[in-house]
């Protein structure tokens, strides 16, 4: 079954994606940290009349990476052409894509860290003297010619900045770290969207939606829309709390905010393993989950709630999480 609280993009969410995205800087809530340095940051070059300087948005999927990168464009008043890593698969393609820039533009590239290593090369130039070195013919006739490029912003989006090697890294001039939201931000972000889709909801049942999406925008627009299909099938329509606790109980969302997986996890740690340390692989192994999955999409949340602790020798449950399940607690001191 697909995770109802993912944080990754699905299909269904295109749609409620494009709908819900805020514009401008001003519509954007909470992050207040990044989006004070970018305030500064574009004002400075909107007055100088430069391009904004290249800026690296990082932290887990779903925390509004991809809407900055597209109010940045907005707020500079220039236009946006998105990628992302994967898709960029040969230096042609780069070059492609940085000749067509008009001046000013923003560049955004997404999952920035999985761009391969020939087309980062290419890249260097480009983001620091705005200049493509091109080669020209092979062997010993190939020769290399400078083209000029129009001055841009590079946006690159990553779920953490030490995935970046540090040519490519030390090149941003900005460097942001998304954080998750707080509960707050996050039930004005629910209320902001049911306004928006027309969903009824009383205050109780946004902060509840609130507590439960793993502080995260994306999972809380999803469970706002399912939770609206239980509404409607089960009740008059309107999202109570009580209709959200029935409904993220039957989607199996539990108090925190966890999932199958998250308790999946927390319990395998805890039960196989005598609460850590394990190292990750092993995890991996033991739940049937990608490693590079639970350390950029699970485990973040886990930590931030302090339920999990990397530690040098592997992973490690906290006292919160034994006594979450119902544990006794550890006699070492683990947590
Ligand atoms: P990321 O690129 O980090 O994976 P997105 O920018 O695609 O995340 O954000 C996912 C969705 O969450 C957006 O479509 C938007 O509706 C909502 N969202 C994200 N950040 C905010 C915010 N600060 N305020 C309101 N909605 C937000």
């Amino acid at each position: 079954m697909d995770r109802i609280i993912t944080p990754d993009i699905t299909e269904d969410d295109l749609f409620l994606e494009t709908t819900l995205r805020p514009k401008a800087l001003a519509e954007y809530i909470g992050q207040e940290k990044a989006k004070g340095n970018l305030r500064v940051f574009i004002d400075a070059a909107r007055k100088r009349g430069e391009a904004l300087d290249h800026v690296l948005l990082y932290g887990p999927p779903g925390l509004g990476k991809t809407t900055l990168a597209n109010i940045i464009a907005c707020e500079m008043g220039v236009s946006i052409k998105s990628t992302s890593g994967p898709v960029i698969e040969r230096p042609g393609d780069l070059a492609a894509i940085l000749t067509n820039l008009e001046p000013h533009d923003v560049l955004f590239i997404d999952e920035i860290h999985r761009l391969s290593h020939v087309v980062e090369e290419i890249l260097y130039p480009a983001m620091e003297d705005f200049q493509l070195d091109i080669i020209i013919g092979q062997g010993p006739s190939a020769r290399t010619i400078k083209l000029d490029l129009p001055k841009f912003t590079l946006v690159g989006a990553t779920t953490r900045a030490g995935l970046l090697s540090s040519p490519l890294r030390d090149r941003f001039g900005v460097i942001s770290r998304l954080e998750f939201y707080t509960q707050e931000e996050l039930a004005t972000i629910v209320t902001r969207s049911a306004r928006i889709l027309d969903i009824p909801i009383v205050p109780e049942g946004s902060l509840e939606l609130a507590r439960r999406c793993r502080g995260t925008p994306r999972i809380a627009n999803r469970l706002l829309r399912r939770v609206r299909d239980f509404a409607q099938v089960k009740g008059d329509g309107v999202i109570s709390m009580p209709v959200v606790d029935d409904a993220l109980a039957l989607l199996e969302v539990d108090q925190m905010g966890f999932d199958h997986m998250d308790r999946t996890i927390l319990l395998t740690i805890i039960d196989k393993f005598g609460g850590g340390p394990v190292g990750l692989d092993t995890l991996s192994a033991a739940v049937c989950e990608e490693s590079g999955t639970i350390e950029d999409v699970i485990e973040p949340f886990l930590i931030q709630q302090g339920f999990l602790n990397r530690t040098p020798r592997g992973r490690v449950a906290t006292q919160a999480a034994f006594l979450h399940f119902g544990r006794p607690a550890p006699t070492s001191s683990q947590g």
